[in-house]
């Protein structure tokens, strides 16, 4: 069993308390890592420690040197992406694959934002008065607070983490109970680049930890992922100290194959938009919307291509999908198939626990498409954070609109049509933060991510995040 410490003021520490919790593998249900619960002494002591660090030493230090931090800790990633990929992998049974890029990307996240950090600056503002000068300074907020979800950990953390350290803020971060190993990993590797004491602090726990942090008058800023009903309240916590906040939650991103597609990529990328991750991600491509022509070919081509997805350990490289990462996943999961199935919707290829030789202890789910699915229906409007896919016939460019807009959701959505100036007319039209035209789940470091109604607001990657970490000082000068 491997057991876990938490990053506090530079020294790693056991929970006030000695309360510990488990980390359990969902290939086999094994707990595998132990983690502290932290407390109100422990959060305080972290935001302290946070707090100091930015006004004795980072706010005192300057870009170029927070680049070559960043720039370390890039490459350390890169160095270890193999073994935190494992890690990831028996933490939240992400196939080794996906864990590895995502791996890479946050490497290439901290490149990214380490580039700006000696280039944020302030601009000269002409004024009527030319007796007065005015210029601005683009300023760190100060100590935020990053909390992050299970199903990307690192991913999800480093949008968030690279901006605000390149930026000059200090941060608190509390991962997801389901998922802290990689997260505390990193903060070793943060500590092996160099960066000086209390920058970052790691504490670790349940939703109590996130509400503590989320309640504190000593905190600039917040950023969290994960579900919409959290993000609800976690605004509301930052709007009682007046602070701002990024909320990236979660979404029922509509991916939309139009007759004139190139068929064989836009079912690929029906598949990769659902299955990926075993369908636990925010952007995942959960409602498919199919022209009513091609609509029968896409189904069989889906059901053939679902039916053939390899399911196994996820530390196995051939392996296609791994389990959902928990109990209450793999339950809630199977509980909406069922919803599915009262409402009429036809499930045409999997839609239960997969009974495969080898995976019987594991949360595996078999890869599910559910036809004849009509928007109204709860399958199609609830995330289900999971392998189910809901196809859903429409006629023409307004019905599909229509139809794509129908959520209380709006993180993400896919156009795969051959016909220019159709997706550029659905691309302005779909309420949105995201649109991929032929191609799906597909993210840069450099594009702005973030969603509209109850998929959250602000922005990760990106110059957008970065200035999200920011605040701008006014100077007015009588010469
Ligand atoms: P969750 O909201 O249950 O938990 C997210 C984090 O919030 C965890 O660290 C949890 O401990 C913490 N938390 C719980 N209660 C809290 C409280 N009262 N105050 C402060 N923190 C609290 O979500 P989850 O189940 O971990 O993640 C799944 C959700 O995340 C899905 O809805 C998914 O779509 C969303 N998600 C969004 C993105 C995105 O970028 N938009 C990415 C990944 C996941």
């Amino acid at each position: 069993m491997k057991r876990y410490q938490m990053l506090v003021n530079g020294s790693w520490i056991n929970s006030s308390s000695e309360e510990t919790f488990y980390s359990i593998n969902p290939f086999n249900q094994k707990p595998w890592a132990e983690i502290p619960q932290a407390t109100s002494v422990d959060i305080e002591e972290a935001i302290g420690a946070a707090r100091k660090a930015f006004e004795i030493t980072w706010s005192q230090t300057n870009g170029y040197t927070r680049a070559n931090l960043l720039f370390k800790l890039a490459d350390l990633i890169d160095k270890n992406a193999e073994r935190l990929a494992i890690l990831e992998s028996t933490d939240n049974g992400k196939v080794i694959r996906e864990t590895k890029n995502q791996m890479h990307f946050a490497a290439r996240n901290f490149r990214f934002f380490a580039g700006f950090a000696d280039k944020l600056q302030g601009e000269t503002i002409p004024l009527d008065n030319l007796n007065l000068f005015d210029y601005t300074l683009r300023e760190p907020l100060g100590v935020t607070v990053l909390i992050s979800a299970w199903n990307s950990p690192i991913q999800t953390l480093t949008n968030k983490l690279a901006p605000a350290l390149a930026a000059g803020n200090t941060v608190v971060i509390k991962p997801s109970e389901h998922t802290s190993v990689t997260t505390l990993e990193l903060g070793k590797l943060i500590e092996e680049a160099g960066f000086p004491k209390g920058i970052v602090n790691i504490v670790t726990g349940d939703g109590k930890v996130g509400a503590l942090l989320t309640q504190s008058q000593s905190v600039n800023k917040i950023s969290f992922t994960g579900g919409p009903s959290t993000g609800k309240i976690i605004a509301e916590n930052a709007s009682k100290n007046l602070i701002p906040c990024t909320l990236e939650l979660g979404g029922k991103s509509p991916n939309i194959i139009f007759e004139d597609a190139h068929m064989k990529n836009a079912v690929t990328g029906a598949i990769a938009g659902i299955f990926g991750a075993s369908g636990q991600t925010c952007i995942a491509g959960s409602r498919l919307l199919v022209q009513n022509k091609v609509y029968d070919e896409v189904v069989t081509n889906l059901a053939k291509r679902a039916s053939e997805i390899v399911l196994g350990d996820p530390l196995n490289p051939d392996t296609q999908m791994g389990p959902v990462a928990n109990l209450v996943q793999f339950e809630r999961i199977l509980s909406m198939i069922g919803k599915g199935n009262d409402e009429g919707a036809q499930i045409i290829v999997g839609g239960k626990k997969a009974e495969k030789e080898g995976l019987s202890d594991g949360f595996f789910i078999l890869p599910t498409v559910a036809a004849n699915v009509n928007n109204n229906m709860k399958i199609a409007q609830e995330e289900i954070f999971g392998p189910v896919l809901s196809v859903i016939p429409f006629e023409d460019e307004d019905e599909a609109i229509h139809i794509a807009n129908s959520s209380e959701y709006g993180l993400a959505s896919g156009v795969w049509t051959r016909n220019i100036s159709r997706a550029h007319k659905m691309a302005k039209k779909l309420n949105a933060g995201t649109v991929w035209i032929n191609t799906y789940r597909t993210s840069a470091a450099q594009a702005p991510f973030g969603g509209v109604k109850n998929s959250g607001y602000g922005k990760e990657r990106g110059l957008h995040a970065l200035l999200e970490y920011t605040q701008i000082k006014n100077v007015m000068i009588d010469l």
